[in-house]
This record gives C-alpha cells, sequence and structure tokens, in this order.
C-alpha cells in the first residue's frame, strides 16, 4: 500500500497513521477480525441513499454544465486537491465509514446533495446546541413560519428578495420595534429558508422561524380572537382592526403588513404567519420544537434519503426532486426540457443567500454569551474522542481518471474497500474485493492483476 504523498509531509497524519499501525491497530484488529462486524441491512439502505445522493449530483451537474455562469458543483468531487498526489481512501475506526481523500468538494448546501449531507450534520449540531443553550439561559422559543402569496408565474429570485424585504421590515421597522421591546419580550431569531415547487402554484419559498423571547406567553394571552378580524386600510394601504389581538395574532397583523409594504401580494390573516409555542404549561422545550428547528435545514436531505424513487407527491417538489425530474431532459435550451430550466432558475437564484441564519441580535448575543467559543471546545473534544482516520488505500492516476466520470463505480469501489476492510482488518495490506471489481471496470478480468505498489 502506498501511502498518499501529501500525507507523508503531514506530522498530524504520520503521527496518526503510526499510533494507529503501533497501538490502536492491534486493538482495532480484534474489533474489525472476522465476523465481527457485518455487512449490515442498515449499510445497505445507507448506501441505497447515498446513490440517490450522488445520482441527483450528476444530474445537477449536466443542467449547470449546460447553463451559462460558474458553478463550482459541477467539478465537485471530480478534481483533486493537490495536482500531484493521487487519490485515495480513509477509514474512520470511530463511525466505520469511508472516504477520498485530494478530492475537492463544492461545499453548495441549495446545489449539491451531497455537500448538503456533510453540511448538514454540523447545522444540525448548532442548531441543537444553540436550543440547549438558550433553554439554560431560560429563554423561550417560538416557532414561526412566514409564506406569502404566490402565483405560478412569479419568478422565484424575485419572490426570495421580497420575502427578504419583508422580513426585514417586520423585524426591523420602527412600531415593531417598539412592540419587540414591549410586549413580546424579543432576544432574537434564526430563520431557515426552505424552497418548494408545485405545477399548480410555482415556487413557494418561506421561512422557518424560531424566535427566542425572555418570557413565556400563554396561549390566552397568544391567540384572542374566536373569529377573522375585520380590517380597515391606512391611508398608506395598510391594515389596521380596532378588535382585541393577541400577540401572535398582532404578528400576524404586522407580517401582512411587512409584505403589502414591499410589494408582495398581501398573506392571508390566518395562514401568512404561523405561531406555535416551542414549549407548554409544563416544559421549557418540547420536542416539537427541536424537530421544527431542523426541519427546514434538514428537509433536502429527509427528501432524498426517505423517499424511494417514483414516489414523488407531486403537489410540491423539493429542489433536488425537481433535478431528478430532469434526468433525460433535452439540453436546456429545448422547450420541453421544463426542470431543467426550473432548476437552473432556482440554482440562480438561491445564490448568495444562506440557508441558516441567526438574527444579527441574537448571533451578538450568543457571541457575548461564548456561545461560540463554547461550541468549538465541545467540537474539539468530541473529535479528540474519535480515533483518527487511517489512510488505506490509493487509486493509480488511470484508475482514478475513470472512476471520477463515474459515481456508480466510485461508490462501489468505497464499499468493496470497506467491506474489505471489515473482513481483512485495519491494516490489510489485500484488498480482494477492491482489485477484483478495479480488474473487471478495466476488463483486465484474465487473471493479470493491475500492478499495486
Ligand atoms: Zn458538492
Amino acid at each position: 500500500m502506498q501511502i498518499n504523498p501529501k500525507y507523508r509531509n503531514n506530522p498530524a497524519f504520520n503521527k496518526a497513521l503510526s499510533s494507529h499501525s503501533e497501538v490502536t491497530s492491534a486493538k482495532k484488529m480484534g474489533a474489525l477480525g472476522k465476523n465481527t462486524i457485518s455487512y449490515s441491512k442498515e449499510d445497505e439502505i445507507a448506501e441505497q441513499y447515498q446513490r440517490k445522493r450522488y445520482k441527483t449530483q450528476a444530474v445537477i451537474q449536466k443542467i449547470l454544465s449546460n447553463c451559462a455562469g460558474s458553478w463550482k458543483v459541477i467539478k465537485c468531487g471530480k478534481e483533486k486537491v493537490h495536482k500531484d498526489a493521487s487519490v485515495g481512501v480513509q477509514f474512520f475506526p470511530t463511525t466505520q465509514k469511508v472516504s477520498l481523500t485530494n478530492v475537492r468538494m463544492c461545499g453548495l448546501k441549495w446545489l449539491c446533495p451531497v455537500c448538503l449531507e456533510r453540511e448538514a450534520q454540523d447545522q444540525k449540531r448548532l442548531v441543537e446546541e444553540m436550543m440547549v443553550f438558550m433553554q439554560k439561559k431560560g429563554y423561550y422559543a417560538h416557532m414561526v413560519t412566514f409564506t406569502a402569496p404566490h402565483k405560478k408565474y412569479d419568478g422565484l429570485k424575485d419572490l426570495i428578495t421580497f420575502l427578504k424585504l419583508a422580513r426585514k421590515r417586520f423585524f426591523g421597522d420602527r412600531a415593531n420595534l417598539k412592540f419587540f421591546s414591549t410586549e413580546f419580550d424579543y432576544v432574537g431569531h434564526i430563520t431557515a429558508m426552505e424552497i418548494k415547487y408545485s405545477d399548480q402554484n410555482g415556487w413557494h419559498p418561506h421561512f422557518h422561524t424560531i424566535i427566542f423571547t425572555k418570557k413565556s406567553y400563554s396561549e390566552s394571552s397568544l391567540f384572542k380572537l374566536s373569529k377573522r378580524p375585520t380590517f380597515n386600510k391606512t391611508s398608506k394601504g395598510l391594515y389596521q382592526t380596532d378588535h382585541d389581538l393577541g400577540i401572535a395574532e398582532k404578528l400576524s397583523l404586522m407580517w401582512m403588513n411587512a409584505c403589502t409594504a414591499v410589494g408582495l401580494r398581501t398573506p392571508d390573516f390566518k395562514h401568512g404567519l404561523d405561531f406555535k409555542r416551542g414549549y407548554d404549561d409544563k416544559e421549557q422545550y418540547s420536542g416539537a420544537l427541536i424537530n421544527y428547528a431542523l426541519k427546514a435545514s434538514l428537509s433536502a436531505e429527509i427528501a432524498l434519503s426517505q423517499k424511494k424513487t417514483g414516489e414523488f407527491n407531486t403537489e410540491s417538489l423539493t429542489p433536488f426532486e425537481i433535478a431528478l425530474k430532469a434526468e433525460g431532459e433535452k439540453t436546456i435550451e429545448n422547450p420541453d426540457s421544463k426542470y431543467s430550466q426550473l432548476f437552473y432558475e432556482y440554482a440562480c437564484a438561491t445564490k448568495h443567500n444562506s440557508m441558516v441564519e441567526p438574527s444579527r441580535k441574537l448571533k451578538a448575543f450568543l457571541k457575548e454569551n461564548g456561545f461560540y467559543k463554547k461550541l468549538e471546545e465541545k467540537k474539539a473534544e468530541v473529535e479528540s474522542n474519535e480515533e483518527p482516520p487511517v489512510h488505506v488505500f490509493d487509486f493509480m492516476d488511470i484508475e482514478w481518471n475513470i472512476l471520477r466520470e463515474d459515481y456508480k463505480a466510485r461508490l462501489k469501489v468505497l464499499s468493496l474497500i470497506r467491506q474489505d476492510i471489515i473482513e481483512q482488518g485495519i491494516s490489510a495490506s489485500k484488498f480482494p474485493r477492491t482489485d477484483s471489481f478495479l480488474n473487471q471496470l478495466f476488463d483486465r478480468g484474465r487473471g493479470d492483476e493491475i500492478p499495486r505498489s
């Protein structure tokens, strides 16, 4: 086995390698010896989802490679970081996973299902830790979803731009600021933007928000109306009412006016802003709250991992489902390439937009109270408890050049390397399954194996 030159010069990695060969390897050999770990049903399911993510990525790469503009996702997972070094494989003893080394990833959450899956884990941890942190500080959380009416032919980019303007007005308008400092004891909020599409109603971007307050509120102080109120219009065309509104109902009216003022269609009083407490009369934080917090940021991933191909909910598609529907379409200029065109529109509209974003006020609050520092410390602690990855395999360039263009073969090889390690142990020098597959791939199945140094 040849060690990637990149790692030869990396003292940290060399340390990891030597500690494995001397100490860890003996321990791991036991754990990884024959029959102790098997290739389980779960592994198989995880690999199915992984294949789907890579398949989607391949379709997206094909769509965008025919579009104007530069799209980093086109080359994601296909280019070397260091040209002169080889592409290798590392094994993570703690998680039992394998991954490629020396390959550049795009890191684009909106456009790349493979990178979203990776980033989503960090995002999930951040949101979870933040919830725990705010809970310990004694603050209360509210789940608020903001939507605005949209029509079939509204452009996505415009909708996002105006929604963001409305959100800015909602949280920043002078009258609203007064409300937030008196009636609703606001500390800050975090937003996740989610985008769906339906043939009937077009694009549906919306915000899932968690708003933190110093106080808790009873249901009866949030909702006072028994029926829909009547509204009058002010000279500026905004809405007001003489009814006695609960706090959540006042927020709904504020959202109606924020949207109207920036030029969006006016949302429905009842459905434009959906407000739920993240606590109840007994519990400060509910499970529903954590689920809500993670729903939006992980929705694309969940959509890809839980639905089987062909099981699309045609009423509402996630962007990655749109991409999958574009598979088999002709080039984007073709009038029939509807889903390719939709995905391109989505790619342009989401550029420079964040997926999950704490408000400036929340960020400042978290920083002042040492949240980010603690998060870093915790991360470092977790990492120090994990066994470092072990470099187990190197591809020859001739192999990599084929694998980089063929995601199915790439995934197959990674799976086989993992299976070989499970059977042979972490310090395996032979990879029978892997070599056999690579030989087949190169049509050298007549016994003459590729020489490996
Ligand atoms: Zn990527």
